[in-house]
């Protein structure tokens, strides 16, 4: 499953970024585009299955934010919001000028709070 393969780079690369203190998160956000292939169940799912087997995220929380399709149109100047994977703009003509909808990325990292911060 493409999902597990995700999660798993998602954890191996907050241990790297924070190799002391990966284990003080409380919260993971991930954004999502529409073309980018990923399934929110599905994602939760790894990560539900992932933080199971490793005991030491047991306290992880993860939100997956699903964002939608824009492209722009070179005659507006301007992005549309792609709706059924038609991408005409609302003037009529069409753009595969993809801005937004292809990302995977994280987005917020929240940690739990010490009391001396
Ligand atoms: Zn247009």
């Amino acid at each position: 499953m493409h999902e597990t393969g995700i999660i798993q780079e998602m954890f191996d690369l907050l241990q790297e970024e924070y190799p002391t203190r990966f284990q003080e998160i409380v919260k993971v956000q991930l954004e999502a585009g529409l073309l980018s292939n990923i399934q929110p169940i599905l994602i939760q799912n790894a990560f539900e299955a992932y933080v199971l087997d490793h005991q030491r995220f047991q306290g992880v929380e993860l939100e997956v934010k699903v964002l939608p399709i824009l492209a722009f149109c070179d005659a507006c100047k301007l992005s549309f919001e792609v709706i059924f994977h038609r991408f005409v703009c609302s003037c009529g003509k069409p753009s595969d000028k993809v801005v937004q909808g292809e990302e995977l990325r994280i987005t917020q990292i929240i940690f739990k709070s010490k009391e001396h911060e």
